[in-house]
């Protein structure tokens, strides 16, 4: 059995923040994702000669501390300014740089987790209370052991995880994580047979069953025409259980009068928790009765890359004061 101080399940951005803020700290860290690979959220494919971002798209930084690592992460040249828009949630906001990893976007969360203890695909199935601190059980018959636990998934995954394992939770904040709906999205990755021609590489359909798509050539994705497509939550909602094939050509044929090159191959995801339509904004809650129990991730702190990014580091700062 293996231990550390504490197991963050979740490698996207709000995990893997956490646990490099907890290793600068000399707190020993373990970060188990289900995934293949490390990043959730933020994550880019390759097919053939393309390559497309098919979660988060781009991120803005308002906060002081995600700008100074936004900031950091451009001069390491990992990211770059795509384009510059207003908010479409911030009422009357400024016009503001709109980052994207310069190679992709899951070029980030890989960063981050170099130098870092990350095993994937593991699915974290069950917890348990042992004395002096948790073990964390996996599909596959793994055990893991720690002093304490941080917690990111989406909360609907979060709280399959403590049911399954028996947690007691406060009332109250079970109560407000089951009731956070979430948005899906089905995403569409598109080979194209010349350029895209896209007006400043995106567009943002105001109805319809697209809600955005993204030229990754015009991004610095892609070194060949590959446009990511996105669709609007009620199309998501409406066909997130049939068979892909129905949605990929519905999607598609719904692109086509937008680009200038035509779709020569199709694949698509679906991204069942996409976004929360309502956050928590607590940075991160401390649920443990026994040992210490983080819940984290985007959340608590703002639907989007900087909210994942501040509610890691707000767990880090819980889990030091609880260790
Ligand atoms: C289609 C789409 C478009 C988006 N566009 C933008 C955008 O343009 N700008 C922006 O700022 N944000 C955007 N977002 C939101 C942004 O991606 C997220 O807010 C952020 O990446 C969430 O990070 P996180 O670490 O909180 O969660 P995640 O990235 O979801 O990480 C949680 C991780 O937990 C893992 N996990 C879950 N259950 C288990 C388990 N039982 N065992 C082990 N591992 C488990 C998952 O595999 C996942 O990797 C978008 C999201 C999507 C899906």
């Amino acid at each position: 059995m293996d231990r550390v101080d504490v197991i963050i399940v979740g490698a996207g951005m709000a995990g893997l923040t956490a646990a490099v803020r907890l290793e600068d700290r000399g707190v020993s860290t373990i970060v188990l994702d289900k995934g293949r690979v490390p990043g959730g959220r933020m994550a880019t494919r390759r097919i053939g000669e393309a390559s497309f971002d098919h979660g988060a798209q781009h991120f803005s930084a308002r906060s002081a501390e995600f700008r100074e690592q936004t900031a950091e992460w451009i001069e390491q040249g990992l990211v770059r300014a795509w384009f510059s828009s207003k908010s479409r949630t911030v009422v009357g906001g400024p016009i503001e740089p709109r980052h994207a990893g310069r190679a992709g976007m899951r070029r980030i969360p890989e960063h981050l987790a170099t130098g870092l203890r990350v095993e994937t695909s593991v699915t974290v199935e069950r917890i348990e209370n042992v004395v002096g601190g948790v073990t964390a059980l996996s599909s596959d018959g793994r055990v893991w052991h720690a002093t304490g636990m941080v917690l990111t998934p989406p909360a609907p995954q979060t709280l399959q995880l403590l049911g399954h394992s028996g947690v007691q939770m406060n009332d109250a904040i079970e109560k407000a994580l089951a009731t956070i709906d979430y948005d899906a999205c089905l995403a569409v990755m598109a080979l194209l047979s010349g350029d895209a021609g896209l007006p400043d590489g995106h567009i943002a359909p105001s109805a319809g069953s697209i809600a955005w798509m993204a030229d990754n050539q015009h991004k610095g994705v892609s070194s060949v025409p590959a446009v990511t497509i996105h669709s609007a939550p009620g199309f998501a909602q409406e066909h997130l259980d049939a068979d892909p094939a129905v949605w990929v050509a519905k999607l598609a044929a719904a692109a086509r009068q937008h680009l200038d090159g035509s779709i020569v191959e199709a694949i698509g995801h679906r991204w069942r928790y996409s976004q929360p339509r309502a956050t928590l904004d607590t940075g991160a809650v401390a649920v443990g009765q026994h040992y210490p129990l983080i819940l984290a991730g985007e959340l608590f702190a703002g639907a989007r890359v900087e909210g994942a990014f501040r509610s890691g580091l707000a767990a880090a700062e819980v889990m030091e004061d609880l260790l």
